[in-house]
């Protein structure tokens, strides 16, 4: 399973950490060590997957189903074309519209 850490995190432990992990006279291979043990000791970042799904068109004219949590919601509520994401569980709409 994956495991996510924080990034920005990850390079502050590697400033603060120089000193413990890099010394000129070590191999490639030693450093290599030294920076995989500095990234599994990281913490693990509270993340969530992401939900992805696509807007599909139902049979009512101004309405469309989200494919991830099948609630309908009514075109007209996104005046701007705003509908990226559905409202109700939050899921990514980067698909195309389905039939
Ligand atoms: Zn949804």
């Amino acid at each position: 399973m994956a495991r996510y850490i924080d990034a920005e995190k990850l390079k502050c432990s590697i400033d603060s950490e120089t000193d413990s992990i890099f010394d000129w006279d070590m191999t490639i291979e030693e450093l290599y060590y030294n920076l995989c043990k500095l990234i599994d000791d990281e913490p693990t970042a509270d993340v969530q997957p992401v939900k992805r799904g696509t807007w599909e068109n139902t049979n009512t004219p101004n309405q469309l189903r989200c494919s991830n949590c099948e609630i309908i919601h009514f075109i007209a509520q996104y005046p701007h074309g705003e509908i990226n994401y559905c409202p109700n569980c939050g899921a990514r709409m980067d698909g195309v519209l389905s039939e």
